[in-house]
């Protein structure tokens, strides 16, 4: 079975754009892949479809089974979803914005307590806990949001643009956290504009351009090409 397997995948948004235009993509159980594309590619398009958030027009997906559509609510407990904008109450703390997550999976509270101190002190946000997330910092919220989308233990970690407006060193920590837990069996996803994000951590990676696949192949043999 695989983490994730689209077929003939296509969306046109109301407006008439025509964002998607026949995609086949797979994705192996404990891969690391990047898909890679310029801006209005279809890649947020594409996670936004994969995680039951925007309608698909024709084709299907399958994440580790599940249709995204037929069993909506066991493919979404699959994925851990870091979208790219800051999406969280800014007035509530740390502690808060992630128990409060994981309670929407179900996640019994002093199970929650405890991941949320795993996940927190792995992303180096412990000493914030009580604080409210609008004193962090760029980086610090979008390691949050990272803490957040583990909090029910997904199978699947899916980053959009995880890094953008991240400096340096942070997006390098961001990086081995990532590698760590990929090595611990979670399978990652994530859309990227830099190649080098790309090559630094993926196996394999899909190169999308106006909502088409243009290439899909490991990352050694992408490399190789260049
Ligand atoms: P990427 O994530 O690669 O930048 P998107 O999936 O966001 O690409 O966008 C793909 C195309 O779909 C672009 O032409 C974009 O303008 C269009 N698009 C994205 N979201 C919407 C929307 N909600 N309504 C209409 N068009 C959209
Ligand atoms: P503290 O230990 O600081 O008292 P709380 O137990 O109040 O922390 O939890 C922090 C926040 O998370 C509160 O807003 C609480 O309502 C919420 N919360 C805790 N556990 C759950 C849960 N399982 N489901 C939903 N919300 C929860």
């Amino acid at each position: 079975m695989k983490a994730l397997d689209i077929k003939g995948l296509e969306k046109t948004y109301a407006g008439g754009v025509t964002a998607l235009k026949g995609i086949d993509l797979t994705v192996d159980q404990g891969d690391f892949f990047a898909l890679l594309g310029p801006n209005g590619a279809g890649k947020s398009t594409t996670i936004g479809i994969i995680c039951s958030l925007v309608n698909k027009s024709v084709g299907s997906v399958k994440v580790f089974g599940f249709d995204s559509v037929k069993d909506e609510v066991e493919a979404k407990s699959c994925i851990g979803l870091v979208p790219q904008e800051f999406n969280f109450n800014q007035f509530e703390t740390l502690m808060q914005i992630v128990v409060n997550q994981a309670g929407y999976y179900g996640v019994p509270r002093d199970v929650a307590k405890t991941r949320a101190e795993k996940y927190l002190k792995q992303l180096e946000l412990w000493d914030k806990r009580n604080a409210s997330a609008r004193e962090l910092s760029g980086g610090m919220k979008r390691r949050l949001m990272i803490a957040r989308a583990l909090m029910h233990e997904p199978k699947m970690l899916i980053l959009d643009e995880p890094t953008a407006g991240v400096d340096i060193e942070v997006r390098r920590s961001m990086w081995a956290f990532l590698k760590e837990i990929n090595q611990q069996g979670i399978t990652i996803i994530l859309t990227t504009h830099y190649l080098e994000e790309a090559e630094m951590l993926c196996r394999n990676i899909a190169i999308i351009d106006k909502g088409i696949i243009v290439e899909n192949t490991s990352m050694k043999a992408l490399l190789a090409t260049l």
